[in-house]
């Protein structure tokens, strides 16, 4: 019996997330490994982004009226028709986008089939594919699983953001892809208007297609606000929006997501779609197109998640850690450079898996998020991402044992 699976693109998908050990042994997600250590050891998760109170009742029921109704068997493999209006009436409502529910819309297995399948659909061996780094560890899965080249471009090491000059010499004739995310896990940067400007401009120039990540799109606090690039001049037509109602509506497990953007590109990535996972979430499905009418719900959540944010921040920095304040998303990313020698651990991945036993928390290294070796791996080595989606008295519960750290 071999001791460890047969050669093939997992070895690729693997190496890119960081998954493989010297010693050959396969890790899962850092997702799932902090999970796990958390339910291990009773530790508080602020590890992995998923919401600890479910989302609104109303979304429920209308789930569980759609099982009562028969709503059971394979929905079309776009989506239903009721979901696919919603999701055009959204990108119309909110952002003027002009959206074709029949031709333009593809509904998907969560916005990870959405970006799996919009890779795998445009970029092949001998492609390059740009992303921002630190990026989620999907995007480097996708780009290895397409057997594309990965090209990560750092964001600045002040403040997080967008660094335009890098992109530019990162763009190359054999680029096919670049691919954003905003606002963004695990920086909490919500890029602005001028920055996607000058990505536009680089991704027209050069006829890249972008394809952006915008999960966390109502999750914005205080003056920041969501600009999809698929609104700027020309970039309508070359661009692929991703988007879910895990987040929005605090529903990360029924993985409904879409992909939107003009006919033939969607056309492209229903081609592969329909051969990942065909169809899921029947009864998912026209329960969301419910909830997408409702805009206070994820008004609300980032209202209430601005707060949280707040708390978890003064907390981390009351613990000895420097943080930049994120401006959406569930994340805060935290520096905890001057604890790691006091505490005798080596790095932020070492922290996190000591965590549990020194303050009763977990968290998930940033390395997690950069390219295995990187420079901006090396860079980000002693950042912790902690996750602010859970109820207030267990923020408040973490704080005071992250508190432990700085004594
Ligand atoms: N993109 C980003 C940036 C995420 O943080 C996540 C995880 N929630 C996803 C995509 C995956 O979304 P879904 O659960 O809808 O597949
Ligand atoms: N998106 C979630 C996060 O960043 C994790 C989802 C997953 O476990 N893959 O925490």
């Amino acid at each position: 019996m071999p001791t460890s699976p047969p050669p093939g693109r997992w070895n690729d998908v693997a190496r890119a997330t960081g998954l493989l050990g010297p010693d050959g042994a396969v890790a899962q997600t850092i997702f799932a490994e902090m999970t796990a250590l958390a339910a291990r050891t009773g530790a508080i998760n602020l590890g992995q982004g998923f919401p600890d109170v479910d989302g609104p009742e109303f979304i429920r029921t209308a789930a569980k009226d759609a099982i009562d109704a028969g709503r059971n068997q394979y929905p079309p493999g776009d989506g239903v028709p009721e979901l696919r209006r919603a999701i055009a009436d959204h990108q119309l409502r909110h952002y003027g986008l002009d959206v074709d529910p029949d031709t333009e819309v593809l509904v998907t297995t969560g916005a990870t089939e959405a970006l799996a399948a919009s890779i795998l659909a445009l970029a092949g061996p001998g492609d390059e594919v740009v992303t921002l780094e630190p990026f989620y560890d999907s995007h480097a899965a996708g780009i290895a699983l397409a057997g594309a080249t990965h090209v990560p471009v750092p964001l600045t090491a002040e403040g997080f953001r967008l660094d335009a000059a890098a992109l530019r010499a990162a763009v190359t004739p054999r680029t096919r892809l670049i691919v954003l995310n905003t606002p963004h896990n695990p920086t909490g940067t919500v890029l602005t208007r001028a920055e996607l400007e000058q990505v536009a401009a680089i991704a027209r120039e050069s006829d890249a297609v972008v394809l952006t990540d915008e999960v966390y799109e109502h999750l914005t606090f205080g003056d920041a606000v969501h600009v999809p690039i698929a609104t700027l001049p020309g970039m309508a037509e070359r661009t692929l929006t991703v988007s879910s109602s895990g987040k929005t509506f605090s529903l990360t497990g029924w993985k409904v997501g879409w992909v939107h953007g003009p006919a033939e590109l969607v056309t492209a990535v229903r081609t592969v779609k329909q051969f990942l996972t065909y169809t899921s979430g029947a009864p998912f499905q026209p329960a969301i197109a419910r909830a997408l009418g409702d805009d206070e719900t994820p008004r609300a959540l980032a209202t209430s998640l601005a707060a949280r944010r707040d708390l978890l921040c003064e907390g981390l920095t009351a613990a000895g850690f420097d943080v930049v304040v994120p401006q959406g998303t569930y994340f805060v990313v935290a520096d905890g450079a001057h604890l790691l020698g006091r505490l005798g651990v080596a790095d932020g991945h070492d922290l996190c898996r000591r965590l549990p036993e020194l303050a009763g928390v977990v968290g998930v290294p940033v390395s997690a998020f950069c390219r295995p070796g990187s420079p901006t791996s090396a860079a980000l080595a002693s950042r912790v991402r902690f996750t602010f989606v859970k109820r207030e008295d267990v923020l408040r519960d973490a704080v005071g044992r992250l508190h432990r750290l700085a004594s």
